[in-house]
Protein backbone atom coordinates (compact mmCIF):
# COMPACT_ATOMS: atom_id res chain seq x y z
CA UNK A 1 0.00 0.00 0.00
CA UNK A 2 1.16 3.31 -0.86
CA UNK A 3 1.01 5.70 2.40
CA UNK A 4 0.68 9.16 2.51
CA UNK A 5 2.98 10.93 5.15
CA UNK A 6 2.91 14.45 6.71
CA UNK A 7 5.71 15.14 8.47
CA UNK A 8 5.45 18.11 10.49
CA UNK A 9 9.12 20.11 12.31
CA UNK A 10 9.93 22.89 14.23
CA UNK A 11 11.04 24.23 17.65
CA UNK A 12 9.32 23.22 21.09
CA UNK A 13 6.60 24.85 22.10
CA UNK A 14 5.44 25.86 18.61
CA UNK A 15 1.90 23.53 19.35
CA UNK A 16 3.16 20.97 16.92
CA UNK A 17 1.12 18.29 18.71
CA UNK A 18 -1.65 19.97 19.25
CA UNK A 19 -2.44 21.08 15.76
CA UNK A 20 -0.84 17.70 14.28
CA UNK A 21 -3.12 15.71 16.97
CA UNK A 22 -6.24 18.09 15.31
CA UNK A 23 -5.55 17.95 11.68
CA UNK A 24 -4.73 14.10 11.89
CA UNK A 25 -8.50 13.67 13.56
CA UNK A 26 -9.85 14.98 10.75
CA UNK A 27 -7.97 13.78 7.85
CA UNK A 28 -8.19 9.81 9.94
CA UNK A 29 -4.59 9.33 9.36
CA UNK A 30 -2.39 8.12 12.60
CA UNK A 31 -0.81 10.86 14.42
CA UNK A 32 2.48 10.24 15.64
CA UNK A 33 3.95 12.45 18.46
CA UNK A 34 8.00 11.39 17.77
CA UNK A 35 9.12 14.06 20.93
CA UNK A 36 7.43 11.35 23.13
CA UNK A 37 9.44 8.55 21.89
CA UNK A 38 12.99 10.42 22.70
CA UNK A 39 10.74 11.48 25.87
CA UNK A 40 10.44 7.98 26.62
CA UNK A 41 14.16 7.10 26.10
CA UNK A 42 15.13 10.52 28.52
CA UNK A 43 12.51 8.22 31.17
CA UNK A 44 14.80 5.43 31.53
CA UNK A 45 17.77 7.19 31.89
CA UNK A 46 16.35 9.20 34.72
CA UNK A 47 15.05 6.08 36.76
CA UNK A 48 18.10 4.15 36.44
CA UNK A 49 20.32 7.09 37.47
CA UNK A 50 22.22 7.59 34.08
CA UNK A 51 23.32 11.34 33.67
CA UNK A 52 22.39 12.45 30.45
CA UNK A 53 25.53 13.66 29.97
CA UNK A 54 27.30 10.64 30.05
CA UNK A 55 27.17 9.52 26.57
CA UNK A 56 28.71 6.11 26.59
CA UNK A 57 26.33 4.81 29.83
CA UNK A 58 23.94 6.34 27.77
CA UNK A 59 24.67 4.34 25.12
CA UNK A 60 25.48 1.57 26.33
CA UNK A 61 21.92 1.53 28.14
CA UNK A 62 19.74 1.43 24.88
CA UNK A 63 20.26 -2.36 24.78
CA UNK A 64 17.87 -2.77 27.87
CA UNK A 65 15.49 -0.42 26.62
CA UNK A 66 12.24 -1.51 24.80
CA UNK A 67 10.01 1.41 23.23
CA UNK A 68 6.31 0.65 22.43
CA UNK A 69 3.89 2.97 20.51
CA UNK A 70 0.06 1.66 21.32
CA UNK A 71 -3.03 4.11 21.12
CA UNK A 72 -5.44 3.96 23.74
CA UNK A 73 -9.37 3.65 23.72
CA UNK A 74 -9.29 7.92 23.92
CA UNK A 75 -7.44 7.40 20.64
CA UNK A 76 -4.36 9.03 22.02
CA UNK A 77 -0.88 8.01 21.37
CA UNK A 78 0.67 6.25 24.37
CA UNK A 79 3.98 5.24 25.14
CA UNK A 80 5.31 1.94 26.90
CA UNK A 81 8.83 1.56 28.64
CA UNK A 82 9.73 -1.87 29.14
CA UNK A 83 6.21 -2.15 28.90
CA UNK A 84 5.34 0.14 31.42
CA UNK A 85 2.71 3.13 30.52
CA UNK A 86 4.98 6.08 30.90
CA UNK A 87 2.76 8.63 29.22
CA UNK A 88 1.97 10.91 32.03
CA UNK A 89 5.64 10.85 33.33
CA UNK A 90 6.97 11.78 30.34
CA UNK A 91 6.02 15.59 30.42
CA UNK A 92 7.68 15.95 33.77
CA UNK A 93 10.42 19.35 33.22
CA UNK A 94 12.80 17.34 33.95
CA UNK A 95 12.44 14.65 31.35
CA UNK A 96 11.65 17.34 28.72
CA UNK A 97 15.40 18.52 29.70
CA UNK A 98 16.79 15.09 29.63
CA UNK A 99 15.60 14.16 26.57
CA UNK A 100 17.44 17.64 24.84
CA UNK A 101 20.14 16.32 26.01
CA UNK A 102 20.19 12.40 24.87
CA UNK A 103 18.33 13.15 21.55
CA UNK A 104 21.13 14.86 20.21
CA UNK A 105 23.59 11.15 20.19
CA UNK A 106 23.46 9.85 17.13
CA UNK A 107 23.33 6.58 18.44
CA UNK A 108 20.14 7.17 20.63
CA UNK A 109 18.74 8.88 16.99
CA UNK A 110 19.35 5.54 15.14
CA UNK A 111 18.44 3.23 18.06
CA UNK A 112 14.53 4.96 16.99
CA UNK A 113 14.68 5.67 13.21
CA UNK A 114 13.23 1.97 11.75
CA UNK A 115 10.21 2.28 14.52
CA UNK A 116 9.48 6.14 12.71
CA UNK A 117 9.97 4.86 9.01
CA UNK A 118 7.97 1.53 10.22
CA UNK A 119 5.15 3.34 10.80
CA UNK A 120 4.68 5.54 8.08
CA UNK A 121 5.20 2.50 5.76
CA UNK A 122 2.28 0.93 7.41
CA UNK A 123 -0.33 4.41 7.86
CA UNK A 124 -0.87 7.36 6.51
CA UNK A 125 0.63 9.86 9.20
CA UNK A 126 0.77 13.03 10.65
CA UNK A 127 4.00 12.76 11.94
CA UNK A 128 5.61 15.57 14.28
CA UNK A 129 9.08 15.71 15.50
CA UNK A 130 12.83 18.15 14.84
CA UNK A 131 14.11 15.99 12.05
CA UNK A 132 10.95 14.13 10.05
CA UNK A 133 11.11 15.90 7.26
CA UNK A 134 15.05 16.08 6.52
CA UNK A 135 16.04 12.98 7.93
CA UNK A 136 13.11 10.29 9.00
CA UNK A 137 10.39 11.13 5.87
CA UNK A 138 12.39 12.60 3.50
CA UNK A 139 9.90 11.53 0.70
CA UNK A 140 7.08 12.91 2.88
CA UNK A 141 4.58 14.55 0.42
CA UNK A 142 3.90 17.73 2.82
CA UNK A 143 6.57 19.14 5.12
CA UNK A 144 5.97 22.07 7.38
CA UNK A 145 8.27 23.79 9.52
CA UNK A 146 5.77 24.68 12.16
CA UNK A 147 7.05 27.54 14.39
CA UNK A 148 6.70 30.88 16.82
CA UNK A 149 9.03 33.80 18.35
CA UNK A 150 10.59 32.18 21.41
CA UNK A 151 8.45 34.86 23.53
CA UNK A 152 5.39 33.68 22.05
CA UNK A 153 6.02 29.79 22.78
CA UNK A 154 7.10 30.93 26.24
CA UNK A 155 3.78 32.84 27.00
CA UNK A 156 1.39 29.91 25.87
CA UNK A 157 3.31 27.17 28.00
CA UNK A 158 2.74 29.63 31.05
CA UNK A 159 -0.88 29.28 30.04
CA UNK A 160 -0.61 25.80 29.86
CA UNK A 161 1.17 25.14 33.10
CA UNK A 162 -0.80 27.34 35.14
CA UNK A 163 -4.15 25.88 33.63
CA UNK A 164 -2.59 22.67 34.95
CA UNK A 165 -2.17 23.55 37.92
CA UNK A 166 1.69 23.81 38.00
CA UNK A 167 2.45 27.23 36.88
CA UNK A 168 5.90 28.48 36.93
CA UNK A 169 7.90 31.97 35.80
CA UNK A 170 7.73 33.60 32.58
CA UNK A 171 11.50 33.96 32.54
CA UNK A 172 12.34 30.54 33.47
CA UNK A 173 9.82 28.88 30.89
CA UNK A 174 11.07 31.02 28.38
CA UNK A 175 15.05 30.36 29.16
CA UNK A 176 14.22 26.51 29.25
CA UNK A 177 12.53 26.96 26.00
CA UNK A 178 15.90 29.36 24.27
CA UNK A 179 17.82 26.29 26.03
CA UNK A 180 15.63 23.92 23.82
CA UNK A 181 16.09 25.58 20.86
CA UNK A 182 19.72 25.88 21.33
CA UNK A 183 20.63 22.45 21.47
CA UNK A 184 18.56 21.21 19.02
CA UNK A 185 19.77 23.91 16.12
CA UNK A 186 23.36 23.14 17.19
CA UNK A 187 23.84 19.43 17.49
CA UNK A 188 25.79 17.65 14.85
CA UNK A 189 23.19 14.98 14.16
CA UNK A 190 20.31 15.56 12.25
CA UNK A 191 19.45 19.36 13.81
CA UNK A 192 16.20 20.98 13.75
CA UNK A 193 15.76 23.13 10.53
CA UNK A 194 13.77 23.58 8.19
CA UNK A 195 14.19 21.33 4.76
CA UNK A 196 14.07 23.07 1.83
CA UNK A 197 11.02 22.01 0.46
CA UNK A 198 9.20 22.55 3.50
CA UNK A 199 6.18 25.44 3.71
CA UNK A 200 6.61 27.58 6.86
CA UNK A 201 3.53 28.15 8.91
CA UNK A 202 4.83 30.59 11.81
CA UNK A 203 2.13 31.06 14.06
CA UNK A 204 3.18 33.92 15.95
CA UNK A 205 0.22 35.94 15.79
CA UNK A 206 -2.54 33.54 15.04
CA UNK A 207 -4.94 31.48 17.71
CA UNK A 208 -5.59 28.12 17.62
CA UNK A 209 -8.40 28.10 15.23
CA UNK A 210 -6.55 29.96 12.24
CA UNK A 211 -3.54 27.76 13.17
CA UNK A 212 -5.63 24.56 12.10
CA UNK A 213 -7.17 26.25 9.28
CA UNK A 214 -4.06 27.28 7.90
CA UNK A 215 -2.39 24.05 8.88
CA UNK A 216 -5.79 21.79 6.79
CA UNK A 217 -4.99 24.36 4.15
CA UNK A 218 -1.18 23.88 2.99
CA UNK A 219 -2.20 20.01 3.40
CA UNK A 220 -4.84 20.52 0.95
CA UNK A 221 -2.70 21.67 -1.53
CA UNK A 222 -0.42 18.89 -1.09
CA UNK A 223 -2.26 16.12 -1.05
O1 LIG B 1 8.66 17.61 20.93
P1 LIG B 1 9.09 17.40 22.36
O2 LIG B 1 9.38 18.67 23.07
O3 LIG B 1 8.17 16.50 23.11
O4 LIG B 1 10.47 16.60 22.24
C1 LIG B 1 11.27 16.33 23.35
C2 LIG B 1 12.74 16.45 22.95
O5 LIG B 1 13.07 15.40 22.04
C3 LIG B 1 13.08 17.75 22.22
O6 LIG B 1 13.60 18.73 23.08
C4 LIG B 1 14.10 17.35 21.17
O7 LIG B 1 15.39 17.58 21.65
C5 LIG B 1 13.93 15.86 21.02
N1 LIG B 1 13.38 15.47 19.71
C6 LIG B 1 14.26 15.23 18.68
N2 LIG B 1 13.81 14.79 17.48
C7 LIG B 1 12.51 14.59 17.27
C8 LIG B 1 11.58 14.84 18.30
C9 LIG B 1 12.04 15.30 19.51
O8 LIG B 1 15.46 15.43 18.87
N3 LIG B 1 12.10 14.13 16.08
Amino acid sequence: MDTISIAIDGPSGAGKSTLARSAAAQLGYLYVDTGAIYRTIACHMLRNGIEPADAETVTASLPQIQVELTYGADGLQHMLLNGEDVTSEIRLPQVSACASVVSAYPQVRSFLLDMQRTLAETHNVIMDGRDIGTVVLPHAQVKIFLTASAEARAKRRCLELEQRGTPEPYEKVLDDIQRRDWNDTHRSTAPLRQAEDAVVLDTTTLDFAQSLAALLQIIKEHV
